[in-house]
């Protein structure tokens, strides 16, 4: 379905984006990673997909360098046809204790690199009359939750930038929409599940439990694979009218 497109995926050496990467290539799309860590794994999966890859390592908390990497994208694969923002860090504390520098590196990587990407990529999508962008939120552009002050901000601003960006782009084929995951089982969240488990002197099952159990009802995580499928429907013939959804996929963490 997506053969001849590429997609550029932001953090996507790791967890969701990965995920998202690898249904994108397995539509056929060529991929563009980028992100920190093993680059050659994430790169080898999308090869044996049978996808062709590219590998920028922009830092999102520099615009500078996302401009070049939207540019790279376009110029390695001839156009940029879909951008999945995707890239994001977490910290967890009370506001009186949040570290200064943990806010403005949250608000950069997860809220502001939406901007900057966006902003690079319309131009190209808008001449093509073709593009699709998926921006990465989280369930926490919906709802709060204690001690998560910098994502909840940020990720209510990729909510509120996703719908900015689908209006200006209403009349065209370019469509805009978020994906709302609540617990997703990757580096960020088995950071908070150890967390959980050292401050309770807990197993890490047991620590899961509790963090499933205190939010989503159905008591499982969604999977990188799901997202994908998701992201893989936005770029499908049938999502060219789906414009500025925030689209959650919680186990029920929003429908309480
Ligand atoms: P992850 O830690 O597995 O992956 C994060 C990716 O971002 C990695 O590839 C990492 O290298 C990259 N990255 C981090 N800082 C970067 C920077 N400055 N520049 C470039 N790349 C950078 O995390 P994940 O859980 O897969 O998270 C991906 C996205 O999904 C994030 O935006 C996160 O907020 C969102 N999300 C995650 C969950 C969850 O439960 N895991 C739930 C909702 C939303």
């Amino acid at each position: 379905m997506l053969k001849g497109k590429t997609a550029l995926v932001t953090g996507s050496t790791s967890g969701i984006g990965l995920g998202i990467a690898k249904a994108l290539a397995a539509q056929g799309a060529h991929i563009v990673l980028n992100g920190f860590g093993d680059i050659e794994g994430p790169q080898a999966e999308i090869v044996a997909l049978g996808s062709e890859v590219s590998y920028h390592g922009a830092d999102m908390s520099k615009p500078a360098e996302i401009e070049a990497m939207v540019k790279h994208a376009s110029e390695r694969f001839g156009s940029l046809d879909i951008l999945v923002n995707n890239a994001g860090i977490q910290h967890v504390a009370r506001i009186e204790n949040f570290p200064v520098e943990r806010w403005d590196a949250i608000i950069a990587i997860n809220m502001s690199s939406v901007f900057h990407a966006t902003r690079a990529a319309l131009p190209a999508m808008r001449a093509k009359n073709w593009g699709r962008i998926i921006n990465v939120a989280s369930i926490h552009g919906l709802v709060a939750s204690a001690e998560k002050s910098a994502y909840v901000t940020a990720k209510h601003g990729v909510v509120g930038l996703t719908k900015v960006t689908a209006l200006e782009n209403a009349t065209t084929g370019v469509t805009c929409n978020a994906i709302c995951p609540g617990w997703v089982l990757t580096p960020l969240v088995q950071k908070q599940v150890d967390a959980k488990a050292a401050a309770l002197g807990i197993s890490n099952d047991e620590a899961i439990r509790l963090l499933l159990g205190e939010k989503e009802p159905s008591m499982q995580f969604t999977t990188p694979e799901e997202l994908g499928e998701l992201a893989v429907f936005f770029c499908s013939p049938a999502g060219n009218n789906v414009r500025g959804v925030a689209w959650n996929m919680d186990g029920g963490w929003t429908a309480q």
